[in-house]
């Protein structure tokens, strides 16, 4: 590798952060609410965190289970995890599925929604407009 390119890469990852820097400042992202309990982890605030982010829990829940690939529930009032997992790791996870889900790329508001057209999935900025197909990465 030349360090022509090398330096083109670390251009390119400068350019990246101070984005989603603008998004968490504009917004705050929920801090998850739990407890351990014995080999389990019991977080209590999932369902508002999702109702902030005006998304169905179910969707949250599978994204947050696949990412921190560990076994749940989804209850009625909170979500059970199978293992003992630090808030910081399911913090870090919400944060990702805000960023991936529910903030605009362009203007970083939340007011966003997901629509499904055949097998793909956008999601639509409610502020600005821009509409932006996210499945196809994945
Ligand atoms: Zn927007």
């Amino acid at each position: 590798m030349s360090s022509n390119n090398y330096e083109d890469m670390l251009e390119g990852a400068y350019k990246k952060l101070p984005e989603i820097r603008d998004i968490k400042t504009r917004f705050e992202v929920p801090k998850v609410r739990g407890h351990i309990q014995g080999n389990t982890t019991i977080i209590s605030n999932f369902h508002q965190i999702a109702q902030t982010f005006n998304r169905p829990v179910e969707h949250m829940f599978k994204f947050i289970l696949k990412e921190l690939a560990t076994p749940g529930d989804l209850k009625k009032n909170g979500i059970i995890f199978g293992a003992k997992v630090p808030a910081s790791r399911i913090n870090e996870k919400i944060e990702k599925y805000a960023v991936e889900y529910v903030f605009c790329e362009e203007c970083g508001k939340p007011e966003t929604k997901l629509i499904r057209e055949g097998t793909y999935l956008f999601k639509k900025c409610l502020a600005c407009g821009v509409k932006l197909c996210i499945n196809a990465k994945r």
